[in-house]
């Protein structure tokens, strides 16, 4: 069981899926949503996610594209795809232990600052990982 939550412990989150697609997103998105240079995420199947306490607000952050955070402290939770509707990610580092789930790649580095030197040696995919 991987569990989580929010800075304030308004919102908390459960999850028993295995996760998959520990990744850090270099996107502007990210970026721009977080105030971060980029955003450690890993994914779950959505059916095995379930908030514990508190309700997140959602925001669309493009057409498709659906975040959430909390709405007293603001810390970002969640990303959902409507093409990707059996899966949710969620931020890691909103883990109460994000040490148990690295990152395994860095995904969209087409957006990548260029201050941000990787040397981790993970893959590197320019834009998201199944589409080259
Ligand atoms: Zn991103």
């Amino acid at each position: 069981m991987l569990n989580g939550g929010c800075f304030c412990g308004a919102i908390r989150y459960e999850t028993a899926g295995t996760p998959f697609d520990q990744t850090n997103c270099h996107c502007s998105i990210c970026r721009r949503t977080t105030g971060a240079p980029f955003v450690a995420w890993f994914s779950v199947p959505r059916s095995e996610f379930r908030l514990t306490r508190g309700t997140p607000m959602r925001f669309r952050s493009t057409p498709k594209g659906m975040r959430s955070f909390c709405p007293r402290r603001g810390t970002q939770l969640t990303f959902e795809h409507d093409d990707a509707l059996d899966e949710i990610d969620v931020t890691t580092c909103s883990l109460d232990d994000p040490e148990r789930l690295p990152p395994e790649d860095h995904t969209r580095t087409s957006s990548k600052l260029g201050w941000v030197k990787l040397s981790d040696g993970f893959p590197e995919y320019r834009e998201a990982r199944y589409e080259g």
